[in-house]
């Protein structure tokens, strides 16, 4: 599994109505036909919210909403991205001089995020051009990971024109780290499942190494998944990367109460691995280290015996240089109390109950979109 490459399937346009709509739009808008079309799939999160990021593993299964991108390379090294929906703008850019815009996350962003990642990835700074046109129909900002859909569906884009072979993690792997141009500082579960995900079974993701194992569905299961209809666009606010960084700092000062080198740590799991204690120790160490009292810039100075130029140069990211509170005990509570979730869940539904398992949880799964 971890060097397989992504499926490639011969279709009869013809045959499947979405095809032939791209194709009709794409042939008025660049006067040619798609040469290839490629899909990259949203995802839904079963259990393990906020904690890919901190080095724990997440179960997350793709939707069939998807991104959706008709093809054309060209002799010319113009990138022209335009898009089925009128209220995302055409764009155009020379293919060898790709400039990310992070203070304003428009859709073009995270193609080229996409784009960016596998011709660095090659070290190629001169790449062909192309005409595309996107089709997304996973709700935007929803919680269903429309952005890394469209990231992952533009790296195997630019992947396919370059006429190059790389395996779905290594694929998943650049594409999470491409998605950070945009500004966001994400884990990579979302990147990770649209590549790795199969129909009807859901993935266990776990990092260093990266690698997917199946959670398989009960057959007949329903998952419904609610759109509360508020949006939260990651790149365009603060609250994900705060959230990050409180996640960060919670591992920072949970190492130096435990006489950790603090400075390297960047992670809540790398304090358990160090520690080699449970999940369930990890708590009773926060209760005991860290207060449910937000912390000001000021007090985590102290606590990591640094100054304030230090936190803000050494530690605190761009978007997060000017917070003035950060909740570090609930950050670290439910990032070791969800990675428990998620053993727990997994151990369950590989166990013998897993009807009963399933009939015990009955819930329907709200998009977070409020992250
Ligand atoms: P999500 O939870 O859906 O990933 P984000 O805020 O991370 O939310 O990303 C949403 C952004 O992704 C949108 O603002 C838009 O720029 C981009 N996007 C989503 N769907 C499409 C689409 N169909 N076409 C172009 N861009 C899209
Ligand atoms: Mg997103």
């Amino acid at each position: 599994m971890a060097t397989e490459g992504p499926a490639v399937r011969r279709v009869q346009v013809a045959e499947h109505p979405r095809l032939l709509k791209l194709k009709e739009m794409f042939n008025s808008k660049f006067g040619s036909v798609p040469k290839f079309y490629v899909r990259a799939p949203g995802r839904v999160n079963i259990i393990g919210e906020h904690i890919d990021y901190c080095g724990y593993s997440v179960l997350p299964m793709a939707v069939e909403q998807d991104m959706l991108i008709a093809v054309e390379p060209v002799k010319t090294h113009v990138l022209q991205l335009a898009n089925t929906n009128p209220l995302y703008l055409d764009f155009s850019t020379s293919a060898n001089n790709i400039q990310i815009d992070k203070t304003k996350p428009l859709w073009h962003n995270y193609f080229l995020c996409g784009f960016k990642g596998i011709q660095e990835h090659f070290g190629l700074s001169d790449v062909t051009g192309m005409n595309c046109l996107v089709d997304g129909n996973i709700p935007p900002s929803s919680g269903l990971s429309s952005s890394s859909a469209l990231v992952c569906c533009a790296g195997l884009v630019t992947l396919t024109v370059l006429g190059m072979n790389l395996s779905k993690v290594e694929l998943a792997e650049i594409c999470a780290k491409s998605e950070h141009y945009i500004g966001t500082e994400g884990g990579g579960m979302d990147q990770s499942i649209s590549f790795l995900a199969e129909e009807g079974t859901a993935k266990l993701i776990e990092f260093s190494p990266l690698r997917a194992t199946d959670v398989k569905l009960p057959s007949g299961a329903v998952f419904v998944i609610a759109n509360s209809c508020v949006e939260m666009n990651k790149a365009a606010t603060s609250h994900f990367n705060i959230r990050v960084m409180e996640c960060r700092l919670a591992a920072k000062l949970l190492a130096k109460h435990k006489c950790l080198p603090w400075e390297e740590v960047l992670r809540l799991e790398e304090v358990q691995a160090k520690l080699g204690v449970s999940l369930e120790e990890m708590l009773l160490i926060t209760e005991d280290a860290l207060h449910s009292e937000p912390y000001s810039p000021e007090e985590i100075c102290r606590c990591l015996g640094i100054s304030l130029q230090e936190l803000k140069t050494q530690i605190l990211s761009p978007s997060t240089q000017d917070v003035l509170s950060f909740k570090l005990y609930q950050r670290a509570k439910h990032v070791y109390s969800e990675a428990a979730r998620v053993l727990q869940f997994k151990k369950e539904i590989w166990g013998s109950r897993i009807t009963a398992y399933w009939s015990r949880l009955g819930r329907l799964h709200s998009i977070d979109s409020t992250c």
